[in-house]
């Protein structure tokens, strides 16, 4: 039976990773500082197999015995929670990596980095490939983040090359689903609770910018295949039906029935004007693509608001 560290446990992506692992008969060990993340999201799971230890993996990470896989999720992943938490955001994808990194090479562990479509910056090449290199402000607001996850794959790669540590190296696009934090100002969750409490939608810019949005349990699938595969090099996970964020926001309204109106709000600064993941390898490597439809997703993630919110 593996064993299996999730860093980032306590988060959105985290708490659907342990059921998929739970389902595969792994024994998990869920790790997290709570900075963003709630135990809520895993309250529901009663196994002998699963264990949460809180934990901030900046410091020495310990677990005794052994661990066949790490999945290092850890870090703020909102645009909110990153500019509320620049430091964090920043030890935790350089200091949090390395000690991740630190724990593969002690166990003989196969480790999967949770990078981001944030690494090609406000993308200059689209769809983004991977081996694009993307068009980065190291200094604006969104350096925090889009640079700490730079840094933790060339980490990843050093690992991998010079400790011959068996790495894998994802890079995720935006993702939706249950669990999100309502408050994370991520744009599903903030429409969702605006349409579902009757306030305005708050459409940054005039909303022209796209986003490719994937469910949750697409990528859970693709992360999966990922780290038990061979591939050591970058692999985009997203679903690239794009779409602008004025579509998004005209989507909520009709799903959910809402007489919210759309307010147009400043852009924030380096908000990358599109994004679209190119996934070819993905399909090619994993033999993996997203099969969840935006009505479908959007209606599970708008059933569990709705319970969140308390409204019918
Ligand atoms: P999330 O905020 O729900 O989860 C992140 C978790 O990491 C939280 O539980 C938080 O408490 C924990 N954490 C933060 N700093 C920590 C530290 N120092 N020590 C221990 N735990 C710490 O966000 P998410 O959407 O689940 O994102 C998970 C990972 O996936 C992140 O690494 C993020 O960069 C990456 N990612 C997510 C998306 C997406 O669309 N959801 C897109 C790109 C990348
Ligand atoms: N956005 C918006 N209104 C909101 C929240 C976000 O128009 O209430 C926009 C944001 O400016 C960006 C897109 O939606 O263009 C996606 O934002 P998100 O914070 O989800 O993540 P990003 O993809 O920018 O990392």
């Amino acid at each position: 039976m593996a064993r299996t560290l999730i860093t980032g446990g306590a988060g959105f992506v985290g708490s659907h990773l342990i059921e998929y692992l739970l389902e595969k008969g792994h024994e998990v060990i869920a790790m997290d500082n709570l900075l963003t993340g709630d135990v809520e999201n895993f309250a529901h799971i009663d196994s002998e197999k699963f264990r949460f230890v809180k934990h901030d993996v900046t410091n020495y990470i310990h677990i005794d015995g052994e661990i066949d896989y790490i999945l290092h999720f850890a870090s703020p992943a909102s645009p909110i929670d990153y500019l509320e938490h620049p430091i964090q955001t920043l030890k935790v994808g350089s200091l949090g990596t390395h000690k991740a990194l630190g724990l593969a090479k002690a166990k003989g562990a196969v480790i999967l980095l949770a990078s981001t479509s944030e690494v090609y910056g406000d993308p200059l090449v689209h769809p983004q490939r991977e081996d694009y290199w993307g068009n980065v402000n190291p200094i604006g607001p969104r350096g925090v983040y889009d640079e700490a996850k730079r840094f933790a794959e060339a980490m990843t790669m050093a690992y991998q090359r010079f400790h011959n540590v068996e790495t894998r190296i994802v890079r995720i696009f935006n993702t939706y689903g249950p669990r999100m934090r309502i408050f994370d100002g991520r744009v599903v969750p903030n429409f969702l609770k605006q349409a579902l409490q009757g306030e305005d939608l708050t459409v940054y810019g005039d909303g022209s910018q796209t986003r490719s949005f994937c469910y949750v349990s697409d990528l859970v699938e693709g992360l999966f295949r990922l780290l038990t595969s061979e591939e050591k090099e970058p692999v985009n996970l997203g679903n690239p039906s794009e779409m602008t964020v004025l579509e998004m926001a005209e989507k909520i309204i009709e799903m959910t029935g809402s007489k919210s109106k759309i307010v147009l709000k400043p852009l924030p600064s380096d908000d990358p004007k599109v994004r679209q993941p190119d996934i070819r390898k993905a399909r090619e490597k994993l033999g993996w693509e997203p099969t969840t439809s935006l009505e479908e997703g959007l209606g599970k993630t708008i059933s569990y608001f709705k319970s969140k919110l308390k409204v019918e």
